[in-house]
């Protein structure tokens, strides 16, 4: 008889979770990882689960659906979350991590598991037989996704990403920042730099006239509006990024005791602090254009930049059509799509979706069915959205409060209305743990 294994596509956030959670329910897995041979456009390193942009991981509040939604993964065991508090750094209520740390202790976790035997190596198609998860990301390979592409016998979706730049702390001029997280919630954790009126409003020119990049790989350009590039939210108006990503409210600058007409905020991006990001600064102008502007930041006149804002790629399938809740393909269940490729958007929900799928691709080694999850969980309303609904335009999903149902809700204020439904969602979860254990 042929050797039983799993085979998982794709080293990213899903697939590393999905090979954790197969393997430590003890199923052999074999997980197949391209790089460091061969890199996509957005990757650095050779590292299982390397996070490309943000090193944050969003909130922790359980009344927030980010928060909901880790501390469900934190509930079933989840590598990624067990990795990133490892390597937390500061980041006021929110879960950010040192990005090399954090991909280098789920490398070593998977390496060192007796169960997964990790390949690197591109797979150039879906494998014809067997038990296999797809979870090969926004950037999934080309032969790979003209194999997906024939699977599913549609066009592939698409859309663009943009990246974050980032700064070298020592070259932030720390006369002109402070520190301060939003209305003082956590530590001060953010490095704070303030403009004037006349400030903004230089930048905002210089922005909006700034050359971009031109985009020559693709036919149609769809921004999915959570990742929108900085000048394109500036290009809607003079004030749209005072409003925006440069708001300043709950930001008082404690020299002067006021607060600011905008604010640019810096987010640490590793342990040590030598690393600042520009949050909310996701952009596709040109690099030379990105540091003669961005040197209008007060505090960044100076600041050398580590890694500039670029745009790439997304790609992702028509899940309605193809996946079960159990993120089973329709057509063939032994074969699982995980991650981005299934329209979910954001490094937890990917992982999210990782877990699910490991999880169900074990139960089938087992002669047993896998489960999807209960639509009360943040888990199982996102996959639930994802497959099951019918759409015009599937457009990716994050995880957010308004998929889980107010039925049969006490509460009328919309923040009691979540505590509740984070509640329900606890209760619905160890429910779902115990009947998943046979
Ligand atoms: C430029 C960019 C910026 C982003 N910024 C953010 C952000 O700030 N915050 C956020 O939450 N999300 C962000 N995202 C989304 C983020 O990529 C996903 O949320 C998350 O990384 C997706 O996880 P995944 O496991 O599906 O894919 P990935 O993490 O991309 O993992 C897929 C893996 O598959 C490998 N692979 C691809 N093809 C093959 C093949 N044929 N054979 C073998 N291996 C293969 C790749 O090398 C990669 O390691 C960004 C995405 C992009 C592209």
């Amino acid at each position: 008889m042929p050797e039983q294994v799993i085979t998982i596509i794709g080293g990213g956030l899903a697939g590393a979770e999905a090979a954790w959670q197969a393997a430590q329910r003890g199923a052999r897995v074999r997980l197949f990882e391209m790089r460091p041979r061969r890199q996509t456009p957005a990757h650095q390193t050779g590292l299982l689960a390397e996070l490309v942009c943000s090193n944050s991981l969003k909130s922790n509040s359980l009344t927030t659906s980010s928060g909901l939604l880790k501390e469900e993964m934190r509930r079933l065991d989840s590598l990624m979350i067990h990795c990133a508090s490892q390597s937390a750094v500061p980041a006021g209520d929110a879960l950010a991590v040192d990005r090399e740390r954090f991909g280098a202790l789920v490398t070593e976790a998977l390496e060192a598991h007796p169960g997964v035997d990790i390949r690197r190596e591109e797979a150039a198609a879906i494998p014809g037989e067997g038990i296999a998860v797809i979870a090969t990301g926004p950037l999934t390979s080309e032969s790979l996704a003209v194999s997906i592409q024939a699977f599913t016998g549609q066009k592939m979706l698409y859309f663009y990403d943009a990246v974050a730049p980032v700064v070298d702390a020592e070259t932030i001029d720390r006369g002109q920042v402070y520190e301060a997280s939003r209305y003082d919630k956590g530590e001060p954790a953010y490095l704070n730099c303030p403009m004037s009126e006349e400030e903004y409003r230089r930048f905002w020119e210089a922005l909006v006239a700034a050359e971009k990049a031109p985009l020559n790989d693709f036919e149609e350009m769809h921004i999915f509006e959570a990742c929108m590039p900085v000048e394109e939210i500036a290009a809607r108006g003079p004030d749209t990024l005072a409003f925006g990503p440069l708001r300043p409210v709950g930001l008082i600058d404690p020299r002067t005791g006021r607060r600011p007409f905008a604010v640019v905020q810096l987010r640490q991006e590793n342990l040590e602090g030598s690393l600042y990001g520009l949050v909310g600064f996701q952009t596709r102008l040109k690099w030379g254009e990105q540091r003669r502007v961005f040197a209008m930041i007060p505090g960044l006149e100076n600041a050398e930049f580590v890694r500039y804002g670029v745009m790439h790629r997304n790609t992702f399938i028509d899940s309605p059509s193809v996946l079960l809740p159990t993120l089973q393909t329709r057509a063939r269940p032994t074969l699982f799509f995980a991650g981005q490729l299934i329209g979910v958007e954001g490094y937890m929900e990917s992982a999210a979706a990782g877990l699910l799928a490991g999880l169900g691709a074990a139960r089938l080694l087992e002669g047993k069915d896998p489960l999807a999850m209960p639509e009360d969980t943040m888990m199982g309303a996102l996959f639930s959205h994802v497959s099951s609904k019918p759409f015009h335009n599937f457009q990716p999903m994050n995880s957010n409060f308004a998929l889980l149902t107010n039925e049969g809700l006490a509460s009328r204020k919309r923040q009691d209305r979540k505590a509740e439904k984070a509640e329900r969602a606890m209760e619905a979860l160890e429910r779902w743990k115990q009947g998943s254990v046979d």
